[in-house]
């Protein structure tokens, strides 16, 4: 283990970042304080709570709201989930799922998505789908009426097709302009022609925003169960399947212990069993949020070399996010570069977002 990887601090996201979110509820667990939610509710991605900057939607709305109102209502926690997770779907403007997500190098939108019902102990799942916009429900659909957990590229589409799933082009204008962009800057010894001299190339094309959208809800009853969906990485190699629609990895819930899911790099997520393995570590009695920062400690401890900057950090990022069975949850990333660290929460105090814990200050 390198010595900088020894020195890591542990810090919460920054205080203007905190100073915007509402005030938590606060616990003590075991010496360390957990946040819990007041009476059925949901955690998830930030993205999960109002309109991305820019977002040309005068009013806001939030998934983890639209997840709690269900949950209200009685439905279960994986079906509430969906729905929340569904509007972001839906939304042209959200880069990082469904319709208006990115493309893989070729120009194609493939969706990942997930969902475990923690109560039935039951899962599933759709990779690498095509020209479907509601990834998830389709999972769902996998769970409920086969005996499959998981469908792929033709068979899922086939799948979505026969439930009656409309096809669609999941490429919008702007998420064709920046797959364009970022093919005319890939490199200068190919055929396309780059951006004039001076002309600017826009930030999703220098990094890919991380856009997946988690959901983990709870019913104040003791019942959990999430939603996981993607567009994956931006300019993936065509049929590359990240940690979203992998159960253990990209989500994973149980009525025992909790729920918990991840965005950002998911091949290094998949490496450490990440949602699987928060699940565990809160079964044992660690807090949502402590156990968070275990998974990531796993992922820093066993990152390749190649994916070290200088100082022996991770070049990428990683967010978690989980509730345990008492409702308590918490958020913990790498850097928390995406969303100045911040998570979505929704409960009887309504829709929010909330600063998680961060594992290395980008400040070296
Ligand atoms: N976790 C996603 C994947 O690896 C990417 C993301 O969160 O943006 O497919």
């Amino acid at each position: 283990m390198s010595k900088q990887i020894e020195r890591r601090t542990f810090l919460h996201g920054s205080a203007a970042a905190a100073a915007a979110w509402a005030s938590p509820r606060l616990f003590a667990i075991g010496g360390r304080v957990a946040r819990k939610l007041d009476g059925p509710g949901c955690i998830g991605s930030a993205n999960a709570h109002l309109p991305k900057p820019g977002h040309p939607k005068q009013q806001s709305y939030s998934a983890v709201e639209t997840a709690t109102s269900r949950l209200r209502a009685g439905d279960r926690p994986v079906d509430s989930a969906v729905v929340g997770v569904t509007l972001l779907e839906d939304d042209p403007y959200e880069t990082g799922v469904g319709l208006g997500g990115l493309p893989n190098e070729e120009g194609v939108v493939e969706l990942d998505a997930s969902v475990m019902d923690g109560t039935e102990h039951r899962a599933g799942a759709v990779a690498a789908l095509r020209n479907i916009q509601n990834p998830a429900a389709v999972a769902l659909a996998v769970m409920r009426k086969t005996n499959h957990l998981l469908l792929v590229g033709e068979g899922a589409l086939r799948f979505a097709r026969d439930l009656g799933y409309p096809e669609v082009s999941l490429l919008t204008p702007e998420s064709r302009r920046v797959w364009l962009e970022w093919r005319a800057a890939r490199g200068a010894t190919d055929n396309w022609i780059g951006e004039p001299e001076g002309g600017s190339t826009s930030s999703a094309v220098k990094s890919p925003p991380l856009g997946t959208t988690h959901i983990s809800c709870w019913d104040g009853k003791g019942h959990v169960g999430g939603a996981t969906t993607t567009s994956g990485l931006a300019w993936k190699v065509p049929g590359r399947v990240g940690d979203s629609p992998v159960i253990g990895a990209g989500l994973f819930a149980d009525d025992g212990a909790g729920s918990a899911g991840s965005t950002g790099r998911g091949e290094s997520n998949i490496l450490v069993a990440g949602a699987h393995t928060i699940v565990e570590q809160m079964r044992i009695g660690k807090s949502p949020e402590e156990a968070c920062l275990e998974a990531l400690r796993r992922v820093t401890d066993q990152c390749e070399r190649r994916l070290r900057d200088a100082s022996g950090r991770p070049t990428f990022d990683l967010a978690y996010y989980a509730l345990n069975k008492d409702g308590e949850y918490g958020s913990a990333m790498i850097y928390g570069r995406y969303h100045n660290a911040a998570f979505a929460v929704c409960d009887g105090k309504g829709p929010r977002h909330e600063s998680g814990a961060v594992l290395f200050s980008e400040s070296k």
